[in-house]
């Protein structure tokens, strides 16, 4: 089974990936993780990237997609979640095409809701660890050890995008390019609404995985 996170930044896909794939055998494909990947490994992909991560901005189409090709022709694995792409119509209909020419498909596209008001809260909250992506809220989910991951030890750090600025301009990115594919998906039958507001994200998780039986 082949599932997308649909959701604002910091609306919790990430944290839901992760115990998806903890629990459930899924494979978490985040595009955004990729990015930073290649943005640390300091690849020509990466400095491309960079531009538009830096300013809050989506990465142009072209550039993603053929990303999400060669790692699917690569990996040609099932039980994929899809975390932060697709982002535009674009990408979700290359997403189809792709998918299609492998004989494969999406079968359900959860949709995280929260408001604004959360998200600012929870991403100014946010640090992560380089090392194994895992996103901690100082609030709600602080590490046992403050700065420190509780997995590999490594250094936590905060996003440069998570800066207020940074995160109105992906807001406006979200709302004009990423909502519509709410109803895009909605038009096939595939979208399931999640609450996403709880602060304990179990509340999120149980709903999904009801959703999967
Ligand atoms: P994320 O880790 O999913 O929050 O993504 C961080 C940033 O990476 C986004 O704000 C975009 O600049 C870029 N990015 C990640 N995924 C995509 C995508 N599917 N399309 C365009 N840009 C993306």
């Amino acid at each position: 089974m082949n599932i997308i996170l649909l959701g604002a930044p910091g609306s919790g896909k990430g944290t839901q990936a992760e115990k998806l794939v903890t629990n459930q055998g899924f494979i978490q494909f985040s595009t955004g993780d990729v990015m930073r990947k290649e943005i640390e490994e300091n690849t020509v992909l990466g400095k491309e990237c960079k531009k538009y991560i830096d300013q809050g901005n989506l990465v142009p189409d072209v550039l993603v997609n053929q990303m999400v090709e060669s790692y699917l022709v690569n990996t040609r694995s099932d039980n994929l979640i899809f975390d932060g792409y697709p982002r535009t119509l674009a990408q979700a209909k290359a997403l189809d095409e792709m998918l299609k020419k492998l004989g494969k498909g999406i079968d359900k596209v959860f949709y995280i809701q929260v408001s604004d008001e959360v998200i600012i809260d929870r991403i100014s909250n946010r640090l992560v660890c380089p090392m194994c992506k895992r996103s901690y809220n100082l609030v709600g989910r602080p590490p046992k050890t403050p700065g420190i991951c509780d997995y590999d030890g490594t250094k936590l750090v905060r996003r440069s995008d998570d800066e207020p600025a940074k995160v109105i301009i992906r807001l406006k990115e979200y709302e004009k390019n990423t909502k519509p594919l709410v109803e895009y998906y909605h038009s096939i039958e595939k979208v399931i609404k999640i609450p996403g507001h709880d602060s304990d994200a179990n509340v999120a998780y149980q709903q999904i995985l009801e959703s999967l039986k």
